[in-house]
């Protein structure tokens, strides 16, 4: 495993070469980044630089590379949410204080990758501060999340934030097609369905590798229920808006998945109603975008473009009630229609 592996992200490359290269790479960092960007990988590959004792890091081929990349290094720790938390608290950081202090196994160096770091409590934060401060030089901490705003400002500052990159949906349909298989089939024999795929992946190519593997088998269902909620949209019709948003609002990652389809749709619909002539992401049909198109204003379309805006981040980054943010949801929605 090398930075092969990792696709696109280019600047977050530049920045683990840069450090590789003059061999001093931060204590603490954060690699922050969408679900799926490829935090976790990146995680590993920092975690080889730091360890390599090749000549290009991560060389990929020394022992510690191999054992991290095969997860078999005993100092390289993950820490994450334990099984029905929701927060990370102060006691999974005093475990990695206390073997913070112990010599490593078989590496130089120990390195801890906390994912979702957004969930760690305010005073698991503070205590992991200290250890920044204060830890021995030889260890190393990848703190990974979706939500860098929400760790306390003097974490941020102290861990230097790296950013994974989404692909635009162009770039990623290309790569796809040129790395999977299945993608490159799927677009020779039915180019419109790559492009609901890599829409609905919201620019992240690991959601988009698994909806192709078929994984999220429900897909083609959540692109239907974008579909009709775009056309309640556009008939400004209040009552169905709200079934058809409760109907989806079991399960909060398919309710994220709609409300992001929905708001790539209406990014068509505003890009055809401005005459523009890019690609489109979620219509395969652009004549069809262009008669739907008619019956929004710009100034709708932006309006709810930014309600819709909020209603992803509160289902994805807050612990609101599904249901309760779908009937929240279709209440803003229709205010602005
Ligand atoms: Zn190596």
């Amino acid at each position: 495993m090398t930075l092969d592996i990792l696709y696109g992200n280019e600047a977050l490359k530049s920045t683990l070469r840069g450090f590789a290269s003059r061999k001093a790479f931060p204590n603490a960092f954060m690699i922050s980044g969408p679900e799926g960007s490829g935090k976790s990988t990146a995680a590993l590959l920092f975690a080889m630089a730091i360890a390599c004792k090749g000549e290009s890091r991560p060389c990929g081929k020394c022992e510690s590379c191999r054992k991290i990349s095969e997860g078999i290094s005993p100092d390289v720790i993950t820490v994450g949410l334990n099984k029905d938390r929701k927060t990370i608290g102060i006691e999974s950081v005093r475990e990695i204080t206390d073997s913070a202090y112990i010599l490593p196994n078989d590496l130089d160096v120990k390195v801890y990758i906390i994912k979702n770091a957004e969930k760690l409590t305010a005073q698991a934060q503070n205590a992991l501060l200290k250890i920044f401060e204060e830890g021995p030089r030889s260890v190393y901490f990848i703190l990974l999340t979706s939500a860098p705003s929400q760790l306390l400002p003097t974490v941020r500052s102290r861990a230097p934030e790296i950013k994974t990159e989404v692909f635009i949906d162009k770039k990623l349909t290309e790569l796809l097609i040129s790395n999977v298989k299945k993608a490159s089939e799927l677009s020779m024999k039915d180019e419109a369905a790559l492009k609901r795929i890599v829409s609905a992946s919201g620019g992240s190519y690991g959601k988009a590798l698994a909806i192709l593997e078929g994984k999220n088998k429900k897909t083609p269902q959540l692109i239907k229920k974008a579909e009709n909620i775009v056309t309640l949209l556009s008939e400004k019709d209040g009552a169905h808006l709200m079934l058809a948003l409760i109907d989806e609002s079991g399960e909060r990652e398919n309710y994220a998945s709609v409300l992001s389809l929905v708001q790539n749709a209406l990014r068509d619909l505003s890009m055809v109603k401005k005459g523009g002539d890019g690609d489109m992401i979620f219509y395969s049909d652009r004549a069809l975008a262009v008669e739907l198109s008619e019956r929004f204003s710009i100034s709708t379309l932006v309006r709810l473009t930014t309600a819709l805006d909020t209603l992803c981040y509160e289902v994805t980054q807050t612990n609101i009630n599904v249901r309760t943010a779908a009937v929240v949801a279709s209440g803003r929605l229709t205010d602005v229609m």
